[in-house]
C-alpha cells in the first residue's frame, strides 16, 4: 500500500492534473497541516482516494473567498484530530497543532497535548484488545521532542509524542511543521520501530498491510 504524505508547502508536481497519472498507485493521502483547503480538495478530487488530515498552527478558522466566507477544513477529507479511525484495516489517528508560542488557535502546551492523548486512550486500548495493536499511523503537525525539531518554542517537538511512540508503537508518525531547505536535513528517523517522517512538501511511503 502506498501513502502520499503532504505538508506545509504546495508542490508544483502535486498541484497539476498530471498527478492523476503519476500518483495512480497511491492508496491513501495524509496531510500534516498548514496547507490550504483548495490544495487538499484538488488532490483528493484528482486521485479519488481518502485523505486524512490534521490542522497545523497556521490554519485559518475562517477563509474568505469570492463566494463568501467558509469555515472548517477541506471538503471531502477526513479530520483525524484526537481520534482513531479504521480504513481498510489500517488504524489512523491524528493530533493537530504545534507547541503553544503565541496563544492562538491550534497551539498546545505539552500538558494540553498529553490531555488530548489521554482522550484517545479508550480507543487505543480497544484496538489493542480487538485489533492486536494500538494504532498504525499517527498524523501530527509538530514532530516529537528532539526528533527533527528545532530549539525555538514554536518549532519544538512534543515530549508526549515520544511517550506515544514508546507506549503505542505506531508504525509511522508522520509530521510536518519543520521546513526542509537542504539535503542535509534528515526527513526519516526510526525510533523503537516507529518511522518518524517529516512530510514537508510531499513524501511517498510504503505501508505493508500485514495485519
Ligand atoms: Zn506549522
Amino acid at each position: 500500500m502506498k501513502i502520499l504524505a503532504l505538508s506545509d508547502k504546495i508542490v508544483d508536481i502535486i498541484y497539476t492534473p498530471s498527478i492523476v497519472k503519476r500518483m495512480k498507485d497511491v492508496d491513501i493521502i495524509v496531510s500534516c497541516g498548514d496547507l490550504p483547503n483548495y490544495y487538499l480538495e484538488f488532490v483528493v478530487s484528482m486521485l479519488n482516494k481518502p485523505l486524512f488530515y490534521v490542522f497545523g498552527n497556521h490554519h485559518k478558522k475562517i477563509i474568505y473567498s469570492d463566494i463568501g466566507e467558509k469555515k472548517g477544513g477541506p471538503e471531502g477529507c477526513i479530520n483525524v484530530d484526537n481520534r482513531i479511525i479504521r480504513y481498510k484495516n489500517i488504524l489512523i489517528g491524528g493530533l493537530e497543532g504545534s507547541m503553544r508560542y503565541s496563544g492562538k488557535n491550534y497551539q498546545y502546551t505539552d500538558f494540553q497535548m498529553c490531555m488530548k492523548i489521554n482522550r484517545m486512550k479508550p480507543k487505543l486500548y480497544f484496538n489493542k484488545i480487538f485489533k492486536k495493536r494500538y494504532i498504525d499511523i499517527l498524523i501530527t503537525h509538530a514532530p516529537p521532542y528532539k526528533i527533527h525539531d528545532e530549539k525555538d518554542l514554536c518549532h519544538r517537538g512534543f515530549k508526549c509524542f515520544n511517550n506515544f511512540i514508546n507506549n503505542y508503537r505506531p508504525r509511522y508518525l508522520i509530521h510536518g511543521h519543520i521546513h526542509i531547505y537542504g539535503l542535509e536535513n534528515n526527513w526519516m528517523t526510526e525510533v523503537n520501530g516507529t518511522r518518524v517522517v517529516n512530510a514537508y512538501g510531499f513524501k511517498i511511503l510504503e505501508f505493508d498491510c500485514k495485519n
